[in-house]
């Protein structure tokens, strides 16, 4: 998978827009709940901005998101504020540019991990060739000797011990060598080993929602592209289902953000057990996921967006003493010949939101 292309196609921003229109809609609520609410998308957005990147820039963005950090828990309505959000902007941004070049960094550290190995495996052969070149040339000594014609049996015995003792040496020589090379191997082993985890830990990051643990923007945007791409080439079907929990702000209001938090990850399994292996689950912001279906055409989506939906309504949560159920409403398109990942999204959240009219229902894509 090439990251880099990757973190090209990205919207860089994308939490930082839906979090805008989050804004917006609430200068129209009550004074309490606004409070409410900015705390929460506060908390939010500081989860969406922690960073596992070591380097010393790494822990000068941490300060600064930690100042920000102090400064909105005193006063979330802050939020708010033009320059508030223009900090949050280039925090995010610092963040993507942080990711991708600890990202780099690694892949660069790896390939000179690599090279080394390559060089000292490179010098043990040409050493083991060297030995090989002079034990043969004992072995000569040896034929010559037994060669001769007038044997003095002394004489060739002091040769041969002279000989053997030379022997003798090499092979100490030799193993000692290939000792010492086996110990260098061993460890570039493993530091090409530790290496290719973080890279793969960094590569995850980059893709991989936190939370929920499916893939998030990054991933939906890189992935839909080749999928969209290969249902244009070979002439596939090729569907998706966008899905939008129903009232997930009572959640939060009600059993608090932890417990919402707790939903998703709930929601999300949901929806993983229930998929194909060649099915992608990712999180398109918020309370919102959406579904890649390859292969699928609308009924065939649309039967799996009806599962996801049934078996969605009958999951029991608990909080405290009390029992609660949540739904959701899904909306499902299929690729056409024209579409682009932005116009096959857009039928499928006009699909959705038709069925948020009635809520806890599925809408396909209006033909
Ligand atoms: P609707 O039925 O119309 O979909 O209403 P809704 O309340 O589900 O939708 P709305 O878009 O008004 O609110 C979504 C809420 O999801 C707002 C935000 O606080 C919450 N949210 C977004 N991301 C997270 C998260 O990572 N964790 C938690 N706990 N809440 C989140
Ligand atoms: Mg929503
Ligand atoms: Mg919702």
């Amino acid at each position: 998978m090439n990251i880099k292309e990757l973190l090209k196609t990205e919207i860089t921003l994308s939490v930082l827009e839906n979090i805008n229109t989050i804004l917006k809609n609430l200068i129209f609520s009550a004074k309490d709940t606004k409070d409410s609410v900015y705390k929460e998308l506060a908390e939010i957005i500081f989860s969406t901005l922690d960073i596992a990147v070591e380097s010393d820039k790494a822990v000068e963005y941490k300060q600064e998101l930690l100042a920000l950090k102090k400064e909105l828990y005193f006063n979330s309505a802050l939020l708010s504020t033009i320059s508030v959000r223009e900090n949050l902007k280039k925090l995010f941004e610092k963040k993507e540019k942080l990711e991708e070049e600890y990202f780099n960094q690694l892949q660069e550290k790896l390939k000179q991990a690599v090279k080394a190995l390559t060089y000292v495996m490179n010098t043990l052969t040409k050493d083991i060739s060297n030995y090989g070149d002079e034990f043969q040339t004992h072995i000569d000594q040896i034929d010559s000797l037994v060669g001769l014609e007038n044997i003095d049996v002394d004489e060739i015995s002091k040769k041969l011990i002279g000989i053997a003792l030379k022997i003798k040496e090499s092979t100490i020589s030799m193993n000692n060598k290939i000792k010492q090379l086996s110990e260098i191997i061993e460890k570039s082993k493993n530091t090409i080993q530790q290496l290719q985890e973080k890279l793969k830990e960094a590569q995850e990051n980059l893709i991989i929602d936190p939370l929920t643990k499916v893939y998030n923007r990054r991933g939906l945007w890189h992935f839909l592209e080749h999928e969209i791409e290969k249902a244009r080439r070979y002439r596939k079907n090729l569907s998706i289902i966008m899905c939008d929990l129903d009232k997930f702000s009572e959640i939060n209001n009600t059993y608090g953000h932890q417990v919402g938090d707790k939903v998703l990850e709930v929601f999300a399994n949901t929806i993983k057990s229930l998929s194909r292996s060649s099915d992608i689950v990712t999180r398109y912001g918020g309370e919102e996921f959406l579904i890649i279906v390859p292969e699928a055409n609308l009924e065939q989506a649309y039967f799996f967006a009806e599962k996801i939906r049934t078996a969605t309504e009958k999951l029991k949560f608990k909080y405290k003493d009390k029992e609660f159920y949540i739904t959701v409403s899904l909306g499902v398109a299929q690729f056409r010949e024209e579409d682009t990942i932005e116009t096959i999204i857009e039928r499928a959240d006009k699909a959705l939101y038709k069925a948020k009219k009635t809520r806890n229902s599925t809408v396909k894509e209006i033909l």
